[in-house]
């Protein structure tokens, strides 16, 4: 299966920035045919950077969206406004939506129905805090996140699942360690076993599990060897051409 890499830009980045860093970044995975690569800009500059990748071998995702489609809803984006202008995935689900906005499963869960009614790939985030994994409910709490939210999902095939550890999350601390490799791919194992409980052994099997979670050009390579860790979810080293290149151009 193709390996999927893809930016998480957060709250960064000006228009001016953006057009930079895809001019140069354009440049660095010319050629790279393996992996599929995807960038997810803020709001405001999705329309834009939608525009710099035209003919490029990079694809265009939204950060998050509402589940209508229309109306009064403040402050709100909708998924045929972001299908309008480009976006084949959206992340939904993220532990920052989750923590700083009181998103819970039954919303993301609502995103996801409306995300795939409308064409969009969701890259779904699932992943344990700290003070849960020192419980030792990791597992619990993967499997009630994936149940919640991928409920009435009738077809994973277009659903990409981001297993982040809020823990290993960088929060734009480039010496936030990662999970080791044989963690991740121990949730990553677990998470395709909850898929086969509920989708099937083929779907299972064919559903991406990214990983995220100060994922890296140094540690990059062994996370995506494992057979498991289908791509990565890149936030802080995502940030600078260069660094995320490095990281796209270490898939297995
Ligand atoms: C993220 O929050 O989606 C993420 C992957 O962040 P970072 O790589 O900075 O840990």
């Amino acid at each position: 299966m193709q390996q999927l890499i893809a930016a998480n830009w957060k709250m960064n980045r000006t228009a001016k920035e953006a057009v930079s860093f895809i001019k140069k970044f354009k440049k660095l995975v010319k050629g790279v045919k393996d992996a599929e690569i995807v960038i997810c800009p803020p709001f405001t500059i999705v329309e834009l950077v939608s525009k710099e990748l035209k003919n490029s071998n990079i694809k265009l995702g939204a950060q998050n969206m509402y589940f209508e489609n229309a109306g009064a809803y403040t402050g709100e984006v909708s998924p045929i406004m972001l299908k309008e202008i480009g976006c084949e995935y959206v992340i939904l689900g993220h532990s920052e939506r989750r923590e700083f906005f009181n998103e819970d499963n039954s919303l993301i869960n609502k995103k996801v129905i409306s995300a795939l009614k409308n064409g969009l790939k969701p890259i779904l985030c699932v992943g344990e805090t700290f003070e849960q994994r020192t419980q030792g409910k990791t597992d619990d709490v993967l499997e009630d996140q994936l149940i919640n939210c991928l409920k009435d999902v009738k077809e994973i095939k277009d659903v990409v699942i981001a297993y982040e550890p809020v823990w290993a999350i960088s929060r734009g601390n480039p010496n936030q360690k990662a999970a080791t490799k044989a963690d991740a791919e121990e949730s990553h194992l677990f998470i395709r076993k909850i898929l086969e409980g509920v989708f099937g052994k083929e779907s299972a099997i064919s559903t991406r599990i990214i990983y995220g979670g100060s994922m890296k050009p140094e540690n990059a390579k062994e996370l995506l060897a494992m057979p498991n860790i289908d791509g990565g979810l890149v936030g802080n080293a995502s940030l600078e051409p260069k660094s995320f290149a490095e990281v796209v151009k270490s898939i297995k």
